[in-house]
């Protein structure tokens, strides 16, 4: 079906031009807009109509770094101990999460993602999962929930040596069987320091056979790179460069916080994108990344604390202004620069045809020139009215069309309880 949305104040996402005009939109994963003068009185096809009078439309947004997994630990209970430093908050939040969640938990925790991302413009997410004692089936289950809300997006299982060979080994095969159905995805990898060398090996391998790139982690904490040292004797960067991580199509390498000269060169002269999580960082105290020296492969993720890369752009440019002195321009590049991710590396699911319809009523004018003041200052995920995924109306004033959200926040609930109790 067609859609056509009427009287928009159309914002080109790349040259910030302000276009006065109606679109038609095209369905589907290679479909397209055209910027038309009125829309056809009887038009060839059944039509949708959405009227955007005074309302902005533009590109719609996507994640570089999500953990739909964590979805249900808002609120939940504390953990045994309290943790002292980023090894013990792994050990003590989320790997005792991760561990006891089940796949109706995990269909819960997707869900819900997907409908947070949905409501604030977010039509693409990457995503970075963990349940290694419910790993078969997880990664079928949250394309299945992303699907149903009509996200388009990039899964994978974060593989490690943590919970011994078995559970390793189970990574892989559901990593191989998502990938073998024909799905576009990532191989996931947790971190250098649960990842051992066969495992990494077996991980490259797989992600070569698949033509695809690797996930991972990468000195996140000051701990992944002194564990790399001492057991294998050089810093993580040169380690996944030595192993071939860095020639794969698409690899993701999160956060990238405590790396050398050495590792930025060799990240800089690579084909690796970086995904940047400040809040995150902020919230585990691992430092900051000063990402100026880092090459112009960096995107935003959320490392899934939200859904809202609005929220991710703001904390970046408040941050980058102390370390790498960010402009406007700057974080407005960083904030779209996953779509050029998306492009380069041949993924689907992000053509023209995503969009979102934007009610920011400015107490001043928006116009080409102060378009990136308002992108800092003003315009936040509240003003996303609707939302066009691969041509295809998700979000209508405000409420999710493709699936019912007290449903889905009810279900979320529950599975939320249910987990609790496990975990005390
Ligand atoms: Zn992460």
């Amino acid at each position: 079906m067609t859609l056509y949305i009427k009287n928009a104040r159309f914002i080109d996402w790349q040259n910030l031009t302000f276009t006065n005009t109606d679109i038609q939109v095209s369905e589907g994963k290679d479909g397209g807009i055209k910027l038309i003068d009125s829309i056809p009185i009887f038009p060839s096809d059944p039509a949708k109509v959405v009227d955007a009078k005074g309302k902005f439309v533009t590109r719609s947004f996507g994640c570089g770094h999500h953990h739909i997994y964590s979805t249900l630990a808002r609120g939940m209970p504390a953990p045994a101990k309290t943790p002292e430093n980023f090894i013990e908050i792994l050990k003590y939040v989320w790997w005792h999460l991760d561990k006891n969640l089940d796949l109706e938990m995990i269909k819960a925790s997707a869900l819900a993602s997907a409908l947070y991302c949905a409501k604030n413009g977010v039509t693409f997410v990457i995503d970075h999962h963990a349940s290694p004692f419910n790993i078969e089936g997880s990664l079928f289950t949250i394309k299945e929930a992303f699907d149903s809300i009509g996200l388009s997006h990039l899964l994978c299982y974060e593989i490690s040596d943590r919970d011994g060979e078995k559970i390793r080994d189970k990574g892989l095969a559901e990593t191989k069987n998502y990938l073998k159905a024909g799905n576009q995805g990532h191989v996931g990898l947790h971190a250098s320091f649960t990842v051992g060398n066969t495992c990494l090996e077996k991980a490259i391998t797989l992600a070569r056979d698949y033509n695809t790139g690797i996930h991972i982690h990468v000195a996140e904490d000051m701990s992944d790179q002194d564990h790399c040292q001492q057991n294998h004797n050089k810093r993580v960067v040169q380690r996944l460069y030595d192993a071939g991580g860095l020639d794969l199509k698409g690899s993701v390498f999160a956060h990238c916080i405590h790396l050398d000269k050495n590792e930025k060169t060799i990240l800089r002269e690579s084909k690796v994108w970086v995904a940047q999580n400040v809040e995150s960082n902020l919230n585990n105290n691992v430092g900051l990344a000063d990402v100026a020296n880092y090459g112009d492969r960096i995107m935003l993720g959320t490392d899934g604390m939200h859904s809202d890369m609005f929220r991710s752009a703001k904390a970046t440019f408040y941050q980058g202004l102390g370390t790498e002195g960010i402009s406007f321009p700057g974080i407005y590049e960083r904030f779209r620069n996953i779509h050029r991710f998306i492009k380069e590396n041949g993924f689907q699911g992000d053509n023209e045809n995503n969009l979102v319809i934007l009610d920011y009523n400015a107490p001043t004018i928006m116009n080409q020139d102060n378009f990136l003041g308002h992108f800092v200052y003003g315009i936040d995920s509240s003003h996303a009215e609707s939302v066009i995924s691969s041509g295809r109306l998700i979000v209508e004033d405000k409420k999710l069309v493709t699936g019912n959200e007290e449903d889905i926040l009810r279900f979320a609930r529950e599975m939320g309880n249910k987990l609790w109790k496990k975990l005390k």
